[in-house]
Order: C-alpha cells, then sequence, then structure tokens
C-alpha cells in the first residue's frame, strides 16, 4: 500500500476590504512534493462563475502541527490559469519583487501581531461578561490570574503549534483589552516574514476553532474606551543596523509617503487611529525616541545605542504584511537608493520624549 501524507492548502482570499484565509485539504503520496493544484474562485471572491477556475502554487511548506506525523502545510500563490499570471488577489508576487530590487538592504522585519479572541456566541471578547462590561482597561496588559487573562490555554497551543511548524516568533503578551493578545514574527526578510505570519494566523483560527473560540483581526473589536488592534511592524536595514542616521532618515522617508501607506495599512484604520488610544491620529504624522504616542517610534534603546531598527505603529492587525512589507521597502530603501540618505544625514533632529 502506498504511503499517504495530508497537505493543508491555505490560500489568502479576495474578499474586500479585509481578505480572508482559505485551506482545504489533498492527499499525497509520501515522497511526493505538494504539486501545483485548483479551487473554485467563484465561491472566494477571486473569479465569476463562468470562468471559475483559480490555481494555487505553491510558494511555503512546513510541518503541520495541527495533524502532526509527516502532515504539512502549504501556503500558496493564487494563480491565473496559465499558472504564471498572479491574480489581482494575489499581494504576494509584488511584494517578492519590490524584495529582490532592494535585496541588498538586507531588510528584516520584526510584526506584532495583535488579535482578540471572541466568544462566538455572544460575539464579545472574551472576558466581557453577556451584559455590561469589565472592568476598565490597565491590569489587563501583561497581566497574570483568571480576572485578566483570558483564552491563555489558546495562546499557548498557538504558540507551541508555530514553534512546531518551524515558524520564527520572537513571543507573546496580553494585550490592553481583555481576551486580547499578541505575538510577533521576526526579525527576518520579507516576503518570509509576510509568509510566517499568514500561516501563523491560519493557526490560530484552526487552534481557537477546537476552544470553540472565535479570532478576530478587525482593527477595532469594541467601540468605546478600548484599544483597537494593531501590528506594528519593526524593521531595519543592514545600514540601520549599524548607523542611528539612516534610523532617522527611515522615519523621514516614511513622513513623505504617510496617506499612500495609511490607506494601505488595514480596514477601520481611521476607528482605530484617532490619536486616542496610543499612536497619533491617522491624520498627522510624527515621530520620536520612546513615544508610543507617535507614527513612529524610535525605542529607547536604538536611540541609546544609535542604531538598530524602527517601529511603524499604524498597521492595523488586519493588514496584509505582502503589502505592508513592500510599502516600507520602497518607501524606505527607494529613499535611500535615491541618495539622500543611505545613512546620511537627516533633515531633521528628532525629538526626544520621555516613555510612558
Ligand atoms: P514592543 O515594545 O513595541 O511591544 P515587541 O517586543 O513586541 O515590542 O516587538 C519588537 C519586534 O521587533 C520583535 O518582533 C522583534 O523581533 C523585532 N526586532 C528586533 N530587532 C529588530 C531589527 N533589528 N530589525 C527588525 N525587527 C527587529
Ligand atoms: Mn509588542
Ligand atoms: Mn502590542
Ligand atoms: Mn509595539
Amino acid at each position: 500500500m502506498v504511503e499517504l501524507y495530508k497537505a493543508e492548502y491555505i490560500w489568502i482570499d479576495g474578499t474586500k476590504p479585509t481578505a480572508q484565509l482559505r485551506s482545504k485539504t489533498k492527499i499525497i503520496p509520501v515522497g511526493e512534493k505538494p504539486p501545483i493544484w485548483g479551487f473554485d474562485g467563484s465561491s472566494t471572491n477571486q473569479a465569476e462563475g463562468s470562468d471559475s477556475d483559480r490555481v494555487l502554487k505553491p510558494v511555503f511548506t512546513c510541518p503541520d502541527p495541527t495533524r502532526g506525523g509527516k502532515h504539512v502545510l502549504v501556503l500558496n500563490e493564487v494563480m491565473r490559469t496559465n499558472v504564471t499570471t498572479p491574480h489581482e488577489s494575489n499581494t504576494r508576487a509584488a511584494c517578492v519583487e519590490m524584495a529582490k530590487k532592494y535585496g541588498s538592504f538586507d531588510t528584516w522585519f520584526g510584526i506584532e501581531q495583535e488579535y482578540t479572541l471572541m466568544d462566538p456566541k455572544t460575539n464579545k471578547p472574551l472576558g466581557f461578561p453577556e451584559d455590561g462590561y469589565p472592568g476598565p482597561q490597565g491590569p489587563y496588559y501583561c497581566g497574570i490570574g483568571a480576572e485578566l487573562a483570558y483564552g491563555r490555554e489558546i495562546v499557548e497551543a498557538h504558540l507551541e503549534a508555530c514553534l512546531e511548524a518551524g515558524l520564527k516568533i520572537a513571543g507573546i503578551n496580553g494585550e490592553v483589552m481583555p481576551g486580547q493578545w499578541e505575538f510577533q514574527v521576526g526579525p527576518i526578510g520579507s516576503p518570509e516574514a509576510a509568509d510566517h505570519l499568514w500561516i501563523a494566523r491560519w493557526l490560530m483560527y484552526r487552534i481557537a476553532e477546537d476552544f470553540g473560540v472565535s479570532m478576530t483581526l478587525a482593527a477595532k473589536p469594541m467601540k468605546g474606551d478600548w484599544n483597537g488592534t494593531g501590528a506594528h511592524t519593526n524593521f531595519s536595514t543592514k545600514q540601520m543596523r549599524v548607523d542611528y542616521d539612516a534610523c532617522v532618515a527611515a522615519a523621514e522617508a516614511l513622513k513623505t509617503r504617510h496617506d499612500l501607506h495609511i490607506a494601505n495599512y488595514g480596514d477601520g484604520i481611521e476607528e482605530r487611529l484617532t490619536g486616542r488610544h496610543e499612536t497619533a491620529s491617522y491624520k498627522t504624522f510624527k515621530y520620536g525616541v520612546s513615544d508610543r504616542g507617535a507614527s513612529v517610534r524610535i525605542p529607547w534603546q536604538v536611540a541609546k545605542d544609535k542604531k538598530g531598527y524602527i517601529e511603524d505603529r499604524r498597521p492595523c492587525a488586519n493588514m496584509d504584511p505582502y503589502v505592508v512589507t513592500r510599502l516600507v521597502l520602497e518607501t524606505v530603501c527607494g529613499a535611500a537608493s535615491r541618495g539622500s540618505s543611505n545613512g546620511a544625514k537627516p533633515a531633521a533632529r528628532v525629538p526626544a520624549r520621555a516613555a510612558r
């Protein structure tokens, strides 16, 4: 009898404004690699019924920690039936091109993925009572104890799964709103950072499902005085890792294309970046040392060491990391290679501000 394994084919669909993950299983003889496959694009907002076939092109494979054994997860790019043309919903192809163009910059990304665990019966975050509200924000961030931490068994199972899958995970923490958590991917180049993030997202949806819990990346899951949910994107070029001026130049470059970045940083950004709950309003761009009220933060350690990385605090949790990392590469490496900087003098001095 032929020995078989299960390959879970994962792809990103064409739902707007926020794409959704989809997956289905293929049984493959051991010894054979996951082949090109297809699906019904008319059910995923990726095709009309009259011309519905879309192609799945495997781009990243890792062990499947949900099934264990020899089973695998397979991340795909969606292609047209000629197999060589990326479908409009395929944002990875352009990211790969941009990463190639600026490959000499050796850019690393560290993405802080925040998310909210929800009770599907009440459609409220874990920790929210059926009627009314929990106590106000303050003690939940990195909180310990049954009255502060909701869903930790899911968070731990997810972390374990990410490590088993071989994903580059930097850490996890409880967040500001009850039921809200974070994991970080990186530091690692793109598209790898984005590939790992999409797989880690898939794992979170899938593992929470076993607990009867749903996960949302909504930018502002609870209206009112509750923090939104972000995906702070930390990054560094080779030059930034040795030279502080290059870090400041990167922040200055982001300033020149603020509106373009905001328009591509995830649905609901206006509701999340009001200027009231950490991070500047989406209408303004400012950066500063240790400033969590800024659009872009230069960590204190970086200001002290005079080298390192910067944090773009604007992206929402539901952003597409292929789009965000592509834009950062284009804006920051583009400005540096146009010669104004590449480590040269910044246009303005960094306003120093105390941490809070
Ligand atoms: P915060 O204090 O904002 O919560 P975190 O510790 O959650 O910060 O996340 C910081 C992220 O920055 C991590 O994902 C880490 O891997 C990443 N990081 C650290 N150094 C670099 C670097 N030189 N370039 C890019 N990312 C980096
Ligand atoms: Mn963090
Ligand atoms: Mn956070
Ligand atoms: Mn952060």
